[in-house]
């Protein structure tokens, strides 16, 4: 079996930034996915699989809601080792990070934020341990980047309401016990609600064929007159702000995870270029090899100081939208360029399963369109710069 080698490239000392709790939860997240995550992530893989039997552990090392207070079953840590957490997963794989990305950002931070005190003590603390998951469900088949077009809708029925849609491209929603359910009400008002496994209409069928994520699973919420308390309604926020406050959460995460898919891909491609012998030397003698390493190194350290300082700021709680948009952009596109140059580097045996880099590439094609597409956050700095939105005609 091969072993996983990784150790963290650090060309600008970022460590010396670091906590010692930072390091600690660092060492944790990497000691677990070394030796539970890598030996069995090929394989999920190619079988189109999520590992169910690692949710304890993604539990246990914090990944699930890193920044939820103690009192709600969370480890209370900051977000920087929240970050931290979502790099290490997905330096692994982006289909892992995927599952605790919408766990704690998608599901635990709308209920932690937005539901009431009977809504936090019943389901953050599961939450927290993995034995309860949870998804998200915004996206729908024909509003994705403009979910504000939704027609997932519910009515009033007395103490209930009923809810009458359908979402698509929802990650974890095969298995989820509870999901995060956008959807308006007879006013047009977007409104979160708490839809659990079980009720009457309920159905989560999975989608199959992806050839990206492969080790996440991904499906339908299908809503026929299904029938959800008044009670299960978040009460804290409503209209589209709501959901896309979880998006910066989230998004934050995946700036930090991509990162770590780029860091991975640095690593193993340092260190072939120094085994690889051809025409009698390392192929890491050669210019052209090296002008590859020397640009993924300048670009990942580049990124990683503008995501730690993007975690001081959201530390501060005062990092933007447009912020967030920025680091999940250029770090999503940096980690897919210097997959497929590290790809480059390894020859043939860089199409195989022995190296990490196509499963990467293959997933970051995913992390590049979900949660807002490459182009959708370009247009959100594009309107942070000028004043000027230019989603669609009628709004410039
Ligand atoms: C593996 C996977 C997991 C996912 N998990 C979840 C989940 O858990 N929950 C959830 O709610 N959703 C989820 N999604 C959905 C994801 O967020 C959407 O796919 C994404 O928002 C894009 O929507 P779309 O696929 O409908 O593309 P579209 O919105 O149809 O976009 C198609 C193309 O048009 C471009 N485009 C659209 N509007 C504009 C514009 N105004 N200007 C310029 N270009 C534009 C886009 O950039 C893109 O290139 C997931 C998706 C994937 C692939």
């Amino acid at each position: 079996m091969k072993t996983d080698q990784y150790t963290h490239p650090d060309y600008y000392g970022l460590d010396e930034l670091y906590s010692d709790e930072h390091k600690l939860v660092r060492d944790a997240a990497r000691a677990w996915v070394k030796k539970e995550v890598s030996p069995i992530i090929d394989d999920s893989y190619e079988k189109a699989v999520f590992p169910k039997h690692l949710i304890p552990g993604l539990g246990e090392i914090g990944a699930f809601g890193p920044y939820i207070p103690e009192e709600y079953g969370g480890p209370g840590l900051d977000q920087i080792s929240y970050g931290i957490i979502m790099q290490e997963l997905e330096r692994c794989d982006s289909g892992l990070r995927s599952t605790a990305s919408v766990q704690s950002s998608l599901v635990m931070y709308p209920i932690w934020k937005y539901g009431s005190e009977e809504h936090k003590q019943k389901f953050l603390p599961k939450l927290a341990t993995g034995e309860m998951v949870g998804c998200f469900g915004l996206t729908e088949p024909d509003f994705g980047s403009n979910p504000g077009g939704m027609i997932t809708n519910f009515k009033e029925d007395g103490d209930d309401v009923i809810l009458n849609g359908a979402k698509m491209w929802i990650s974890n929603s095969p298995f989820a016990d509870v999901a995060v359910v956008w959807a308006k009400n007879e006013e047009g008002r977007i409104h979160g609600l708490l839809v659990e496994r079980g009720m009457e209409g309920f159905s989560t069928p999975e989608m199959h064929g992806k050839l990206s994520l492969r080790a996440s699973s991904t499906g339908e919420l299908i809503f026929d007159n299904v029938r959800v308390p008044k009670s299960n309604i978040l009460p804290g926020r409503s209209g589209l702000g709501a959901p896309l406050s979880c998006l910066d959460s989230a998004r934050y995460g995946i700036a930090w995870g991509a990162l770590g898919a780029a860091m991975d891909c640095y690593d193993q491609a340092l260190r072939y270029s120094q085994e690889r012998i051809q025409f009698d030397v390392p192929i890491g003698s050669f210019q052209l090899i090296q002008k590859k390493l020397a640009e993924m190194i300048t670009e990942i350290t580049k990124a990683q100081l503008l995501t730690f300082r993007l975690g001081q700021l959201r530390n501060e709680g005062k990092a933007t939208t447009a912020q967030i948009s920025m680091a999940k952009r250029n770090n999503v596109e940096i980690a897919l360029n210097i997959a497929r140059e590290a790809r480059q580097i390894h020859g043939g045996m860089g199409i195989t399963s022995e190296y990490s880099m196509m499963r990467h590439m293959a997933n970051l094609e995913s992390v590049i369109t979900y949660e807002g597409t490459h182009d959708i956050h370009l247009l959100i700095t594009g309107m942070d710069v000028t004043g000027i939105p230019a989603f669609a005609r009628d709004m410039t």
